[in-house]
Protein backbone atom coordinates (compact mmCIF):
# COMPACT_ATOMS: atom_id res chain seq x y z
CA UNK A 1 0.00 0.00 0.00
CA UNK A 2 1.38 3.35 -0.89
CA UNK A 3 0.31 6.72 0.35
CA UNK A 4 -1.39 9.38 -1.90
CA UNK A 5 0.12 12.49 -1.95
CA UNK A 6 -2.64 14.21 -3.19
CA UNK A 7 -5.80 12.68 -1.33
CA UNK A 8 -3.62 11.39 1.36
CA UNK A 9 -5.50 7.58 0.78
CA UNK A 10 -3.88 4.36 1.22
CA UNK A 11 -4.05 2.57 -2.35
CA UNK A 12 -2.66 -0.51 -4.02
CA UNK A 13 0.48 -0.22 -5.90
CA UNK A 14 -1.66 -0.74 -8.66
CA UNK A 15 -3.34 2.32 -8.62
CA UNK A 16 -0.75 4.37 -9.16
CA UNK A 17 0.86 4.82 -12.82
CA UNK A 18 4.38 4.14 -13.05
CA UNK A 19 7.03 6.58 -12.94
CA UNK A 20 10.94 5.60 -13.81
CA UNK A 21 11.72 9.51 -12.28
CA UNK A 22 10.40 8.71 -8.59
CA UNK A 23 11.65 6.69 -6.14
CA UNK A 24 10.04 3.50 -6.38
CA UNK A 25 9.37 3.77 -9.40
CA UNK A 26 5.34 4.99 -9.15
CA UNK A 27 3.89 8.12 -8.98
CA UNK A 28 3.30 10.17 -5.86
CA UNK A 29 -0.24 10.27 -6.52
CA UNK A 30 -2.93 7.71 -6.98
CA UNK A 31 -4.15 7.65 -10.85
CA UNK A 32 -8.01 9.46 -10.56
CA UNK A 33 -5.83 12.46 -8.84
CA UNK A 34 -2.68 12.08 -11.33
CA UNK A 35 -5.80 12.92 -13.76
CA UNK A 36 -7.81 15.09 -11.85
CA UNK A 37 -4.77 17.44 -11.61
CA UNK A 38 -3.28 17.23 -15.20
CA UNK A 39 -6.67 17.80 -16.15
CA UNK A 40 -6.84 20.98 -14.10
CA UNK A 41 -3.79 22.11 -15.69
CA UNK A 42 -4.67 21.29 -19.47
CA UNK A 43 -7.91 23.46 -18.40
CA UNK A 44 -5.47 26.44 -17.34
CA UNK A 45 -3.59 26.25 -20.05
CA UNK A 46 -6.33 26.35 -22.17
CA UNK A 47 -7.49 29.06 -20.85
CA UNK A 48 -4.29 30.99 -20.93
CA UNK A 49 -4.39 30.04 -24.49
CA UNK A 50 -7.76 31.47 -25.36
CA UNK A 51 -6.48 34.80 -23.12
CA UNK A 52 -3.66 35.16 -24.87
CA UNK A 53 -4.91 34.32 -28.53
CA UNK A 54 -7.96 36.96 -27.59
CA UNK A 55 -5.12 39.93 -26.51
CA UNK A 56 -3.55 38.97 -29.95
CA UNK A 57 -6.86 38.86 -32.29
CA UNK A 58 -8.41 41.97 -29.92
CA UNK A 59 -9.18 43.59 -32.99
CA UNK A 60 -10.31 40.79 -35.36
CA UNK A 61 -12.38 39.89 -32.28
CA UNK A 62 -14.02 43.02 -32.22
CA UNK A 63 -14.54 43.32 -35.72
CA UNK A 64 -16.17 40.01 -36.06
CA UNK A 65 -18.40 41.07 -32.77
CA UNK A 66 -19.30 44.39 -34.96
CA UNK A 67 -20.02 41.97 -37.83
CA UNK A 68 -21.82 39.74 -35.96
CA UNK A 69 -24.09 42.83 -34.46
CA UNK A 70 -24.57 44.66 -38.28
CA UNK A 71 -25.61 41.48 -39.74
CA UNK A 72 -28.04 40.40 -36.40
CA UNK A 73 -29.12 43.81 -36.10
CA UNK A 74 -32.42 43.02 -36.87
CA UNK A 75 -32.62 39.74 -34.92
CA UNK A 76 -30.86 41.04 -31.97
CA UNK A 77 -33.12 44.06 -31.06
CA UNK A 78 -35.98 42.14 -31.97
CA UNK A 79 -35.00 39.56 -29.03
CA UNK A 80 -34.10 42.71 -26.45
CA UNK A 81 -37.78 44.22 -27.72
CA UNK A 82 -39.46 41.03 -26.74
CA UNK A 83 -37.82 40.80 -23.13
CA UNK A 84 -38.73 43.82 -22.42
CA UNK A 85 -41.98 42.77 -23.24
CA UNK A 86 -41.97 39.85 -21.22
CA UNK A 87 -40.13 41.33 -18.63
CA UNK A 88 -41.96 44.81 -17.89
CA UNK A 89 -40.76 45.02 -14.21
CA UNK A 90 -37.26 45.43 -15.79
CA UNK A 91 -37.89 48.29 -17.58
CA UNK A 92 -36.45 50.79 -15.67
ZN1 LIG B 1 -5.13 10.21 -4.79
Amino acid sequence: MKICKHCKKSKEITEYGKNKQNKGGHEVMCKPCKAKVSMKYRDKKQLDNMKKWREDNKEEVQRKKREYYLENKEHIKAKAAKHRKDNPEMVN
